[in-house]
Protein backbone atom coordinates (compact mmCIF):
# COMPACT_ATOMS: atom_id res chain seq x y z
CA UNK A 1 0.00 0.00 0.00
CA UNK A 2 1.06 3.35 -1.04
CA UNK A 3 1.27 6.22 2.02
CA UNK A 4 -1.36 8.64 1.96
CA UNK A 5 -2.63 11.79 4.18
CA UNK A 6 -6.10 10.77 6.08
CA UNK A 7 -7.84 13.57 7.17
CA UNK A 8 -10.66 12.89 9.95
CA UNK A 9 -13.22 15.96 9.71
CA UNK A 10 -15.31 17.00 12.94
CA UNK A 11 -18.68 16.99 10.86
CA UNK A 12 -20.32 16.77 7.45
CA UNK A 13 -19.43 20.68 6.71
CA UNK A 14 -16.10 20.29 7.35
CA UNK A 15 -16.00 17.28 5.42
CA UNK A 16 -17.59 18.38 2.49
CA UNK A 17 -14.86 21.47 2.31
CA UNK A 18 -12.05 18.74 2.35
CA UNK A 19 -14.01 16.82 -0.49
CA UNK A 20 -14.38 20.63 -2.77
CA UNK A 21 -10.58 21.27 -2.18
CA UNK A 22 -9.51 17.50 -3.22
CA UNK A 23 -11.51 16.03 -5.35
CA UNK A 24 -9.40 13.59 -6.27
CA UNK A 25 -9.20 12.27 -2.37
CA UNK A 26 -11.09 9.21 -1.09
CA UNK A 27 -13.71 9.20 1.39
CA UNK A 28 -13.72 5.87 3.84
CA UNK A 29 -16.10 4.65 6.69
CA UNK A 30 -15.95 0.70 7.32
CA UNK A 31 -13.10 0.21 4.43
CA UNK A 32 -14.01 -2.96 3.45
CA UNK A 33 -13.99 -2.26 -0.05
CA UNK A 34 -11.27 0.85 -0.38
CA UNK A 35 -8.37 -1.06 1.83
CA UNK A 36 -8.23 -4.34 -0.30
CA UNK A 37 -8.47 -1.96 -3.28
CA UNK A 38 -5.43 0.34 -2.03
CA UNK A 39 -3.21 -2.79 -1.11
CA UNK A 40 -3.65 -3.82 -4.29
CA UNK A 41 -2.99 -0.67 -6.16
CA UNK A 42 -6.15 -0.50 -8.06
CA UNK A 43 -7.01 2.35 -6.12
CA UNK A 44 -4.21 4.51 -5.01
CA UNK A 45 -5.84 7.96 -3.36
CA UNK A 46 -3.07 10.23 -1.82
CA UNK A 47 -5.27 11.62 0.43
CA UNK A 48 -8.12 9.62 2.39
CA UNK A 49 -10.79 11.15 4.33
CA UNK A 50 -12.61 9.19 7.30
CA UNK A 51 -15.74 9.91 7.62
CA UNK A 52 -16.61 8.06 11.12
CA UNK A 53 -16.00 10.74 13.35
CA UNK A 54 -18.96 12.41 11.50
CA UNK A 55 -21.65 10.58 13.34
CA UNK A 56 -20.08 12.08 16.77
CA UNK A 57 -21.91 15.81 15.62
CA UNK A 58 -24.95 14.05 13.17
CA UNK A 59 -26.08 10.94 14.51
CA UNK A 60 -28.31 10.85 12.27
CA UNK A 61 -25.97 8.77 9.92
CA UNK A 62 -25.54 6.19 12.37
CA UNK A 63 -29.43 6.54 13.68
CA UNK A 64 -32.46 4.14 12.26
CA UNK A 65 -35.93 6.37 12.26
CA UNK A 66 -39.13 5.83 11.23
CA UNK A 67 -40.59 8.64 9.06
CA UNK A 68 -44.23 10.48 9.28
CA UNK A 69 -45.34 8.97 6.27
CA UNK A 70 -44.52 5.03 7.72
CA UNK A 71 -40.97 4.59 6.12
CA UNK A 72 -37.81 4.29 7.43
CA UNK A 73 -34.60 6.24 6.99
CA UNK A 74 -31.16 4.41 7.25
CA UNK A 75 -28.07 7.02 8.06
CA UNK A 76 -25.42 6.35 5.59
CA UNK A 77 -22.99 5.01 8.61
CA UNK A 78 -25.48 2.79 10.24
CA UNK A 79 -23.23 -0.81 9.88
CA UNK A 80 -24.77 -3.70 8.02
CA UNK A 81 -25.13 -5.87 10.98
CA UNK A 82 -27.01 -2.83 12.68
CA UNK A 83 -29.80 -3.04 10.30
CA UNK A 84 -29.58 -6.83 9.14
CA UNK A 85 -30.90 -7.16 13.47
CA UNK A 86 -33.23 -4.55 13.62
CA UNK A 87 -36.62 -5.48 14.53
CA UNK A 88 -38.61 -3.19 12.94
CA UNK A 89 -36.64 -3.46 9.45
CA UNK A 90 -36.63 -7.16 9.77
CA UNK A 91 -40.60 -6.78 10.28
CA UNK A 92 -41.43 -4.41 7.84
CA UNK A 93 -38.90 -5.05 5.17
CA UNK A 94 -37.90 -8.84 5.04
CA UNK A 95 -36.04 -9.09 2.26
CA UNK A 96 -33.91 -6.45 3.03
CA UNK A 97 -32.76 -8.20 6.11
CA UNK A 98 -32.28 -11.51 4.36
CA UNK A 99 -30.21 -9.66 1.51
CA UNK A 100 -27.87 -8.20 4.10
CA UNK A 101 -27.65 -11.34 5.68
CA UNK A 102 -26.82 -13.14 2.37
CA UNK A 103 -23.92 -11.05 1.95
CA UNK A 104 -20.32 -11.31 2.83
CA UNK A 105 -19.20 -12.80 6.43
CA UNK A 106 -20.38 -11.39 9.54
CA UNK A 107 -17.25 -9.93 10.39
CA UNK A 108 -17.53 -8.07 7.01
CA UNK A 109 -20.54 -6.65 8.07
CA UNK A 110 -19.69 -5.88 11.10
CA UNK A 111 -17.64 -2.85 9.62
CA UNK A 112 -19.36 -2.30 6.38
CA UNK A 113 -21.86 0.77 6.44
CA UNK A 114 -24.90 1.42 4.61
CA UNK A 115 -23.19 4.19 1.96
CA UNK A 116 -20.32 2.18 1.38
CA UNK A 117 -22.37 -0.79 0.54
CA UNK A 118 -23.83 1.49 -2.17
CA UNK A 119 -20.67 2.82 -3.12
CA UNK A 120 -18.44 -0.59 -3.14
CA UNK A 121 -17.09 -1.65 -6.47
CA UNK A 122 -16.74 -4.99 -8.55
CA UNK A 123 -15.33 -7.87 -8.01
CA UNK A 124 -14.17 -8.29 -11.28
CA UNK A 125 -10.98 -10.05 -11.58
CA UNK A 126 -9.44 -8.22 -14.08
CA UNK A 127 -10.28 -5.13 -12.33
CA UNK A 128 -8.48 -6.29 -9.22
CA UNK A 129 -5.60 -7.07 -11.20
CA UNK A 130 -3.44 -3.84 -12.65
CA UNK A 131 -1.52 -5.96 -14.84
CA UNK A 132 -4.20 -6.69 -16.88
CA UNK A 133 -6.27 -4.11 -19.44
CA UNK A 134 -9.42 -2.93 -17.75
CA UNK A 135 -11.41 -0.14 -18.98
CA UNK A 136 -12.73 0.98 -15.86
CA UNK A 137 -9.59 1.23 -14.07
CA UNK A 138 -7.85 2.53 -16.55
CA UNK A 139 -10.31 4.24 -19.02
CA UNK A 140 -9.64 3.40 -22.45
CA UNK A 141 -7.00 0.58 -21.68
CA UNK A 142 -10.13 -2.58 -22.60
CA UNK A 143 -11.70 -5.35 -21.29
CA UNK A 144 -9.91 -8.51 -20.18
CA UNK A 145 -13.10 -9.92 -19.08
CA UNK A 146 -14.85 -9.70 -22.86
CA UNK A 147 -13.35 -12.57 -24.05
CA UNK A 148 -12.06 -14.11 -20.90
CA UNK A 149 -13.60 -16.07 -17.69
CA UNK A 150 -17.14 -14.61 -17.34
CA UNK A 151 -18.56 -16.96 -14.81
CA UNK A 152 -19.10 -13.87 -12.57
CA UNK A 153 -19.74 -11.49 -15.14
CA UNK A 154 -22.99 -9.38 -16.06
CA UNK A 155 -25.20 -10.47 -19.00
CA UNK A 156 -27.59 -7.36 -18.15
CA UNK A 157 -27.15 -3.94 -19.32
CA UNK A 158 -23.44 -4.61 -20.38
CA UNK A 159 -21.66 -3.02 -22.93
CA UNK A 160 -18.90 -3.84 -25.57
CA UNK A 161 -16.69 -1.36 -22.65
CA UNK A 162 -17.52 -3.18 -19.42
CA UNK A 163 -19.16 -6.33 -18.53
CA UNK A 164 -18.92 -6.05 -14.50
CA UNK A 165 -21.41 -7.22 -12.29
CA UNK A 166 -22.37 -4.63 -9.17
CA UNK A 167 -21.54 -6.91 -6.60
CA UNK A 168 -23.92 -5.81 -3.48
CA UNK A 169 -27.17 -7.73 -1.78
CA UNK A 170 -28.44 -5.11 0.05
CA UNK A 171 -28.33 -3.25 -3.36
CA UNK A 172 -30.88 -5.53 -4.87
CA UNK A 173 -33.12 -5.18 -2.19
CA UNK A 174 -33.04 -1.52 -2.00
CA UNK A 175 -34.09 -1.45 -5.87
CA UNK A 176 -36.71 -3.93 -5.11
CA UNK A 177 -37.94 -1.69 -2.47
CA UNK A 178 -37.47 1.61 -4.27
CA UNK A 179 -35.69 3.13 -2.12
CA UNK A 180 -34.08 6.71 -2.14
CA UNK A 181 -30.93 8.29 -1.72
CA UNK A 182 -30.42 11.11 0.49
CA UNK A 183 -26.96 13.04 -0.24
CA UNK A 184 -25.63 16.15 1.01
CA UNK A 185 -23.02 18.68 -1.60
CA UNK A 186 -21.56 22.03 -1.45
CA UNK A 187 -25.45 22.74 -2.86
CA UNK A 188 -26.78 21.57 -0.33
CA UNK A 189 -29.22 18.27 -0.09
CA UNK A 190 -30.88 16.43 -2.37
CA UNK A 191 -32.57 13.24 -3.25
CA UNK A 192 -31.99 10.71 -5.87
CA UNK A 193 -34.53 7.81 -6.83
CA UNK A 194 -32.63 4.31 -6.35
CA UNK A 195 -32.93 3.15 -9.68
CA UNK A 196 -31.43 6.62 -11.05
CA UNK A 197 -28.21 6.15 -8.49
CA UNK A 198 -25.73 3.41 -10.25
CA UNK A 199 -25.51 3.82 -13.84
CA UNK A 200 -24.85 1.03 -16.56
CA UNK A 201 -21.01 0.97 -18.10
CA UNK A 202 -21.76 2.77 -21.48
CA UNK A 203 -19.10 4.08 -22.77
CA UNK A 204 -17.44 5.40 -19.20
CA UNK A 205 -17.40 2.41 -17.02
CA UNK A 206 -15.38 4.28 -14.66
CA UNK A 207 -18.45 6.25 -13.99
CA UNK A 208 -20.82 4.13 -12.02
CA UNK A 209 -23.14 6.49 -10.04
CA UNK A 210 -24.78 10.12 -10.22
CA UNK A 211 -22.89 11.45 -6.70
CA UNK A 212 -21.57 14.72 -8.22
CA UNK A 213 -17.95 16.48 -6.78
CA UNK A 214 -17.95 16.56 -3.09
CA UNK A 215 -21.02 14.92 -2.26
CA UNK A 216 -21.76 12.45 0.19
CA UNK A 217 -24.54 9.79 0.95
CA UNK A 218 -25.88 11.19 4.16
CA UNK A 219 -29.27 7.85 4.45
CA UNK A 220 -31.35 5.88 2.43
CA UNK A 221 -35.16 6.20 2.34
CA UNK A 222 -37.48 3.37 2.20
CA UNK A 223 -41.22 3.91 1.38
CA UNK A 224 -44.12 2.75 3.62
CA UNK A 225 -43.62 -1.22 3.53
CA UNK A 226 -46.12 -2.69 0.94
CA UNK A 227 -44.61 -6.70 0.31
CA UNK A 228 -43.81 -7.28 4.03
CA UNK A 229 -46.08 -10.21 3.57
CA UNK A 230 -44.78 -11.62 0.76
CA UNK A 231 -41.30 -10.96 0.34
CA UNK A 232 -37.89 -12.74 -0.31
CA UNK A 233 -34.48 -12.58 -1.10
CA UNK A 234 -32.48 -15.94 -3.15
CA UNK A 235 -29.03 -15.67 -3.77
CA UNK A 236 -27.45 -18.55 -5.11
CA UNK A 237 -23.60 -18.80 -5.13
CA UNK A 238 -20.27 -21.14 -5.47
CA UNK A 239 -20.25 -22.00 -1.79
CA UNK A 240 -22.66 -21.35 1.05
CA UNK A 241 -20.79 -18.35 2.67
CA UNK A 242 -18.81 -15.41 1.71
CA UNK A 243 -18.91 -15.60 -2.01
CA UNK A 244 -20.88 -13.32 -4.22
CA UNK A 245 -24.27 -13.67 -6.13
CA UNK A 246 -23.89 -15.63 -9.43
CA UNK A 247 -27.69 -15.13 -9.20
CA UNK A 248 -30.08 -13.18 -6.98
CA UNK A 249 -33.80 -12.33 -6.99
CA UNK A 250 -35.68 -9.24 -4.48
CA UNK A 251 -38.94 -9.69 -4.85
CA UNK A 252 -41.89 -8.22 -3.27
CA UNK A 253 -45.58 -8.72 -4.56
CA UNK A 254 -48.89 -7.35 -3.05
CA UNK A 255 -51.45 -10.42 -3.42
CA UNK A 256 -55.37 -10.06 -2.94
CA UNK A 257 -57.96 -13.51 -3.58
CA UNK A 258 -54.92 -15.14 -5.70
CA UNK A 259 -54.73 -12.14 -7.73
CA UNK A 260 -51.03 -10.07 -8.39
CA UNK A 261 -52.03 -6.22 -7.28
CA UNK A 262 -48.74 -4.76 -7.55
CA UNK A 263 -45.07 -6.53 -7.94
CA UNK A 264 -41.79 -5.23 -7.45
CA UNK A 265 -38.49 -7.88 -8.62
CA UNK A 266 -34.81 -6.92 -8.49
CA UNK A 267 -31.88 -8.81 -10.03
CA UNK A 268 -28.49 -9.17 -8.70
CA UNK A 269 -25.51 -11.54 -10.25
CA UNK A 270 -26.52 -10.25 -13.23
CA UNK A 271 -26.55 -7.02 -13.90
CA UNK A 272 -23.77 -4.22 -14.39
CA UNK A 273 -25.69 -2.92 -12.01
CA UNK A 274 -28.71 -3.48 -9.22
CA UNK A 275 -31.07 -4.67 -12.00
CA UNK A 276 -34.79 -3.98 -11.69
CA UNK A 277 -37.08 -6.14 -13.63
CA UNK A 278 -39.74 -3.87 -14.89
CA UNK A 279 -41.03 -6.13 -17.71
CA UNK A 280 -41.13 -9.04 -15.13
CA UNK A 281 -43.39 -6.26 -12.89
CA UNK A 282 -45.18 -5.71 -15.47
CA UNK A 283 -46.28 -8.93 -16.62
CA UNK A 284 -47.01 -10.07 -12.81
CA UNK A 285 -49.31 -7.34 -12.31
CA UNK A 286 -52.89 -8.12 -12.40
CA UNK A 287 -52.08 -11.72 -12.77
CA UNK A 288 -52.79 -14.90 -11.23
CA UNK A 289 -50.65 -15.90 -8.29
CA UNK A 290 -49.47 -19.37 -9.63
CA UNK A 291 -46.91 -21.35 -11.21
CA UNK A 292 -47.19 -20.36 -14.89
CA UNK A 293 -47.12 -16.86 -14.14
CA UNK A 294 -43.90 -17.26 -12.56
CA UNK A 295 -42.29 -18.76 -15.28
CA UNK A 296 -43.57 -16.02 -17.85
CA UNK A 297 -42.37 -13.45 -15.73
CA UNK A 298 -38.40 -14.76 -15.18
CA UNK A 299 -38.46 -15.74 -19.02
CA UNK A 300 -39.52 -11.42 -19.23
CA UNK A 301 -37.11 -10.48 -16.83
CA UNK A 302 -33.97 -12.14 -18.88
CA UNK A 303 -35.32 -11.60 -22.48
CA UNK A 304 -32.60 -8.65 -23.52
CA UNK A 305 -29.62 -10.71 -21.42
CA UNK A 306 -26.77 -10.76 -23.67
CA UNK A 307 -24.13 -13.12 -22.24
CA UNK A 308 -20.70 -14.32 -22.81
CA UNK A 309 -20.11 -17.26 -23.98
CA UNK A 310 -18.57 -18.44 -20.31
CA UNK A 311 -22.23 -17.48 -18.63
CA UNK A 312 -24.48 -18.52 -21.07
CA UNK A 313 -25.76 -20.68 -18.11
CA UNK A 314 -26.31 -17.35 -15.78
CA UNK A 315 -29.81 -16.61 -18.03
CA UNK A 316 -31.72 -19.87 -17.11
CA UNK A 317 -29.71 -20.02 -13.45
CA UNK A 318 -31.48 -16.44 -12.77
CA UNK A 319 -34.81 -17.45 -14.23
CA UNK A 320 -34.94 -20.39 -11.95
CA UNK A 321 -33.46 -17.86 -8.73
CA UNK A 322 -36.22 -15.73 -9.75
CA UNK A 323 -39.03 -18.57 -9.88
CA UNK A 324 -37.95 -19.54 -6.32
CA UNK A 325 -38.13 -15.86 -4.98
CA UNK A 326 -41.97 -15.58 -6.17
CA UNK A 327 -42.90 -19.25 -5.07
CA UNK A 328 -41.39 -17.71 -1.73
CA UNK A 329 -43.09 -15.00 -2.17
CA UNK A 330 -46.06 -16.06 -2.76
CA UNK A 331 -45.99 -18.36 -0.32
CA UNK A 332 -45.46 -15.74 2.57
FE1 LIG B 1 -12.68 -3.94 -16.23
FE2 LIG B 1 -15.31 -4.05 -16.54
FE3 LIG B 1 -13.77 -5.39 -18.18
FE4 LIG B 1 -13.94 -6.16 -15.62
S1 LIG B 1 -15.58 -6.22 -17.10
S2 LIG B 1 -12.07 -5.98 -16.89
S3 LIG B 1 -14.23 -4.18 -14.62
S4 LIG B 1 -13.83 -3.16 -17.97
Amino acid sequence: MRPFDLSMPADVPAALALLQQDPKARVIAGGTTLLDLMKLDVETPAHVIDITPLARREPSLVAITTLPNGGMRLGALVGNTTLAVHPLVGTRYPMLTAAIEAGASPQVRNMATMGGNLLQRTRCYYFRDTTLACNKRTPGSGCSAIGGHTRMHAILGTSTHCIATHPSDMCVALAALEATIRVRGPAGERTIPFEEFHTRPGDHPEIENTLRPAELVIAIDLPPPRFARHSAYVKVRDRASFAFALASAAVGLDIATGKIRAARVALGGVGTKPWRAVAAERLLTGASAASATWQHAAEAAFADASPQPGNTFKATLGQRTLVRALEMAAAG
